[in-house]
C-alpha cells in the first residue's frame, strides 16, 4: 500500500521523550502523591501574585492575546533593565529553539553542540535537514575550545547552553569573549540561559552586556523554572532586532496565551519570591554536596536547580527504585551518564525525603 511520506530529513529524528507526568508515573505505579524530581521545576511553585493575575483575566478567555505581548515585555525590560525591542516572546523556549533552527538553518548546514545538554537543539537541527556535529564536554564543562576546533564553513549555529543541562556547569566571561572574539560573525551563537536566576556566582557571565558587541548571539531564558510556570510556556529571547525580524516570520503571530502573558507579567512583580526560591536552592545545593561527600559520592558542582552524581550503579535500576518509593529522577543513561542521577534541588523536606529513599535504595 502506498502511504504518505514525510519531509526526508524526519526519517532520522526519534521523537522526543519529556519526563513522564505525574499522572502517568501514578497511574503506572498505583500510588499516589509521588514527587517529581526529574524535570528541574521548581517545587515552591510560583508567587501568589500569578493566582490573582490569572484569577482576573479568567473572564477574557474569549479575547485574542497581544501577539507582541507589549505589557510582559515593558515590565520584563525594566526588571532585568533590557531593550524591550531586543526582546522575542515564545510557547516555552522549545519553541524559540524550533523558531531559531527553521529561521537560520538550510539542508547540509551544520550545528554545532557540546554533549551532553539539552536534546532538543539536536531534534531541530535534523528536522532541517542540518547535520549536527557533536562535541565532548571536558571535565563535565562546556569547554569553547573544542567547540571552536569543529567550526567549518558549514557551521551556521552553535548551541550553548549556560549553565549545562544535565551537568550544572558553566563557563565564564572571559571564555565566552575570547570565543565571541575569535570566531566568524555569520555563525549565530545561542546561549540558552534557563537557569539564569539560579547561577548567583561572580564567575557567571552577564550576557546581555555582550549584544552591543556581538549581533551574532540569542540569549534565551525562561519562565518555566525559578518563576515556576511550566505549564504556562513562556519563554524569550534577546538579540538584535535584526534576528528577531527574521524569527518573526516564521513565528506563530499569538504563540503566547493571554493566561501566559498575566501571569508572567505577576510573576516579575515578585522578585522577593524569586529571591526566597534562590536562597532555597542554594541551600539545597549544599545539603546534596554534605550528603554526597559523606557517602563519598562524585557530584558535579552546580549553578542549576538539579545535581548530578555518581551513585556507582546502574542508574535505570536505581532510578525505578527511587521511584517505586514515591520519587522521580532522572537516570544518568539518556547523557551518557550510566551511573549518573540528575536530582531536582526542591524544598528542604523534600531533598531530605529524597536522601532517606537514595540510602534505601543504595544501603540496602
Ligand atoms: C527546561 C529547559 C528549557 C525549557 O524551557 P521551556 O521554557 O519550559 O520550554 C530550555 N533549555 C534548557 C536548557 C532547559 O533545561
Amino acid at each position: 500500500m502506498p502511504e504518505v511520506s514525510c519531509r526526508k530529513s524526519l526519517k532520522n529524528i526519534q521523537s522526543y521523550a519529556p519526563a513522564k507526568t505525574l499522572e502517568a508515573i501514578q497511574e503506572e505505579l498505583g500510588i499516589s502523591n509521588i514527587l517529581r524530581l526529574a524535570a528541574n521545576e521548581n517545587t515552591m511553585g510560583s508567587s501568589p501574585l500569578v493566582e490573582i493575575a490569572i484569577q482576573k483575566t479568567i473572564r477574557n478567555l474569549y479575547l485574542y492575546p497581544d501577539g507582541m505581548c507589549t505589557e510582559l515585555r515593558k515590565k520584563l525590560a525594566d526588571t532585568y533593565k533590557l531593550n524591550s525591542e531586543q526582546l522575542i516572546f515564545s510557547n516555552g523556549s522549545f519553541e524559540l529553539i524550533s523558531l531559531i533552527a527553521q529561521a537560520y538553518i538550510s539542508e547540509q548546514d551544520e550545528s554545532i553542540i557540546p554533549v551532553p545538554t539539552f536534546g532538543w537543539y539536536k531534534v531541530v537541527t535534523l528536522a532541517m535537514g542540518g547535520n549536527v556535529v557533536e562535541v565532548p564536554l571536558k571535565n563535565h564543562s562546556i569547554n569553547l575550545e573544542y567547540v571552536k576546533n569543529n567550526i567549518n564553513n558549514k557551521t551556521k549555529v552553535i548551541w550553548l547552553c549556560n549553565p549545562n543541562n544535565p551537568t550544572g556547569t558553566i563557563f565564564d566571561k572571559t571564555q565566552l569573549t575570547n570565543f565571541l572574539k575569535s570566531i566568524p560573525k555569520n555563525i549565530l551563537v545561542v546561549l540558552d540561559e534557563a537557569y539564569y536566576e539560579y547561577a548567583t556566582s561572580e564567575n557567571y557571565p552577564e550576557t546581555s552586556d555582550l549584544l552591543e558587541l556581538y549581533s551574532n548571539i540569542i540569549i534565551l531564558r525562561t519562565f518555566s523554572k525559578v518563576y515556576g510556570l511550566a505549564a504556562l510556556r513562556v519563554g524569550y529571547g534577546i538579540t538584535s532586532k535584526k534576528i528577531i525580524t527574521e524569527l518573526n516570520k516564521v513565528r506563530l503571530p499569538m504563540n503566547v496565551n493571554g493566561l501566559a502573558q498575566v501571569a508572567a507579567l505577576a510573576s516579575l512583580e515578585d522578585q522577593n519570591f524569586r529571591k526566597l526560591c534562590v536562597e532555597n536552592n542554594n541551600r539545597g545545593k549544599e545539603y546534596y554536596y554534605n550528603v554526597f561527600k559523606e557517602m563519598n559520592f562524585e557530584y558535579i558542582p552546580t549553578y542549576t536547580n538539579f545535581i548530578m552524581v555518581n551513585i556507582k550503579e546502574d542508574s535505570i535500576q536505581v532510578a525505578n527504585e527511587i521511584l517505586k518509593r514515591g520519587i522521580s529522577v532522572r537516570a544518568g543513561v539518556e547523557f551518557n551518564m550510566p551511573t549518573w542521577l540528575r536530582i531536582t534541588i526542591g524544598r528542604a523536606e523534600e531533598n531530605i525525603r529524597l536522601v532517606e529513599v537514595l540510602k534505601d535504595v543504595l544501603l540496602n
